[in-house]
């Protein structure tokens, strides 16, 4: 009832072009078929855009130890889709995640790796970033696409306030930096779990929390990340 209340006062927009949305779609039939997907030609682990004459997996991808199988990831981080998700990250509009969900979700149902997943989990927040920012883009994406996939969204990680924020860091200080910020919660679980997170730049964070929910028990991890960098 206050949903519906809401969406007359305040109707829904497009997050990306802000056009008011005519259905429950939440986002808008020009935007879905201008935002920077990735389409072909991208890393088969990672789903980074690569040449079209490159290997099928991305530089890397083969030089690293990646712990995931599969990364489900619609959009590169550009143009107007690095401009929403940077406003969903400002902390000030929790309801695009919608709009990445829907995408992510369109992703993997289109995509001919997508497997089962027995629970959907996503990368943490420490303490302060939650004060500050109020939620977590990561949680609130994983928690819309439990609803359209109609998979279980549980808590597996923790992050602490210890380490830099991976964006200061090159590539190697990411990996060195995330084994001080991200943990397990003491649960053991088993079969498949989606790991959400908002973007994918060396990927150090989500194969650090692959490795980690590994060792929780899971047999096999994918992740469902909104955008990619695609240098
Ligand atoms: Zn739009
Ligand atoms: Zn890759």
């Amino acid at each position: 009832m206050m949903d519906k209340l809401l969406d007359i006062i305040f109707p829904p927009k497009c997050p990306f072009c802000k056009r008011i949305l005519e259905t429950s779609v939440p986002i808008c039939r020009d935007c879905f078929s201008s935002l920077p997907f990735t389409d072909e030609n991208t890393c088969s682990i990672c789903g980074r855009p690569i040449g079209e004459f490159s290997h099928s997996v991305c530089a890397l991808c083969r030089s690293n130890k990646i712990n995931f199988k599969h990364s489900f990831v619609p959009l590169i981080y550009k143009e107007n889709a690095r401009d929403t998700l940077l406003a969903l990250k400002s902390g000030n509009h929790p309801y695009y995640a919608k709009a990445f969900a829907y995408l992510i979700a369109d992703k993997i149902l289109s995509s001919e790796e997508f497997v089962p997943f027995d629970y959907i989990t996503y990368v943490p927040q420490s303490r302060k970033s939650r004060f500050n920012r109020g939620y977590n883009q990561s949680e609130l994406i994983a928690k819309e696409l439990s609803r359209i996939l109609n998979v279980e969204c549980i808590e597996t990680l923790y992050r602490t306030n210890d380490g830099k924020k991976q964006a200061t860091l090159n590539a190697a200080q990411r990996r060195e930096n995330v084994k001080k910020c991200y943990f397990p919660l003491d649960k053991k679980f088993s079969g498949t779990v989606l790991l959400t997170d908002d973007v994918y730049t060396t990927g150090s964070t989500a194969n650090h929390c692959s490795m980690l929910l590994k060792g929780m028990g899971f047999d096999r991890v994918y992740l469902a990340i909104a955008e990619i960098t695609d240098d």
